[in-house]
């Protein structure tokens, strides 16, 4: 899944997903990323998520929402996202996924479970993309 998060200069928040679908590709299937919750949530109050990983365990947890919501009770994006891959590690140990967490103060974090993450990063006060390494 590639996941995206855009804030404009008027707070406006968005997100949006597009997946290859190439691992569990299967007649039918409905992945994760139309599902609203489960790889992109935003609420232009509180921030945004986004996620990647495999689509049929993280849907059942919302992990986007999870995070857009946990941010609102207050957690750091660090936090949250960390919380929201942990809920699905305790119940799924092998599951591999990530999600990336941003507030609306441009504030942002990752957090994976079984693999490596990398998410990029780039704003005004920025000359070019930047690249995050996130460890498991
Ligand atoms: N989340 C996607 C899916 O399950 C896979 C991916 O991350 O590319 O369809």
């Amino acid at each position: 899944t590639i996941a995206m998060a855009a804030i404009d200069n008027m707070g406006h928040i968005a997100v949006g997903t597009s997946t290859n679908g190439a691992t569990f590709k299967i007649p039918g299937r409905v992945g994760d990323g139309p599902i609203t919750g489960s790889s992109a949530y935003a609420d232009d109050e509180i921030g945004a998520c986004g996620a990647t990983g495999d689509g049929d365990i993280m849907m059942r947890f919302l992990p986007c929402y999870q995070v857009v919501e946990s941010m609102r009770l207050g957690m750091e994006p660090k936090i949250a996202a960390k919380d929201a891959i942990s809920r699905i590690a305790r119940k799924f140990p092998d599951f591999v996924g990530a999600v990336f967490a941003i507030n609306k103060n441009g504030v942002h974090a990752g957090a994976c479970h079984g693999w490596t993450f990398q998410y990029s990063v780039r704003s005004p006060e920025m000359n070019d993309v930047e690249v995050f390494t996130v460890q498991p």
